[in-house]
């Protein structure tokens, strides 16, 4: 029987913490004030998580990775991303695309799009596209307290009509 894709979302916001390595969509931005996290702070591959577990049914980030977990303390963003795609196929899901917006002014995603859709591209084994937005100066974002992502994934099971795989 087909069994049809499935859609996800997902949403992530974390305070800027001056000082700390600004890692964001899989990259290290240099001169940039990192974000706040057990982790890297990585809003945008945080998002993304949520996205592809929620449209496989597998709950969210809370509890793939626990919150104070000593394994992910300071984990990558890709690497949080490498585990979900093996999360996901160890329940017969794979990841068709994916996308993720950064409510952000800074860093300024548009010369490195490409580079970080290629890191983000390899972790979940599927095309993610990356854009990037402000908020034109208003709340926790235009003060440069936070960043926040928004993600939206497909997901499509293993060896379905749809799957090319
Ligand atoms: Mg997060």
């Amino acid at each position: 029987m087909t069994e049809l894709p499935r859609v996800g979302l997902g949403v992530d916001v974390h305070p800027v913490e001056p000082g700390r390595p600004c890692w964001l969509a899989g990259l290290e931005w240099p001169g940039a004030d990192g974000c706040a996290g057990h982790s890297d702070g990585d809003v945008a591959a945080h998002a993304l998580t949520d996205a592809v577990l929620s449209a496989a049914g597998l709950g969210d980030i809370g509890g793939l990775l626990g919150t104070d977990d000593p394994r992910w303390a300071g984990a990558r963003g890709a690497a949080v991303l490498e585990h979900v795609r093996e999360t996901l196929a160890a329940a017969g899901w794979r990841v068709g695309n994916a996308a993720v917006q950064l409510v952000a002014p800074t860093p300024k995603l548009g010369p490195r799009r490409a580079e970080a859709e290629a890191v983000l591209s390899a972790a979940l084994g599927a095309p993610v596209s990356v854009t990037a937005t402000t908020t034109d100066g208003l709340g926790l974002v235009g003060r440069g307290e936070g960043r926040a992502a928004l993600a939206t994934a497909l997901v499509v099971r293993i060896g379905s009509v749809d799957s090319a795989q």
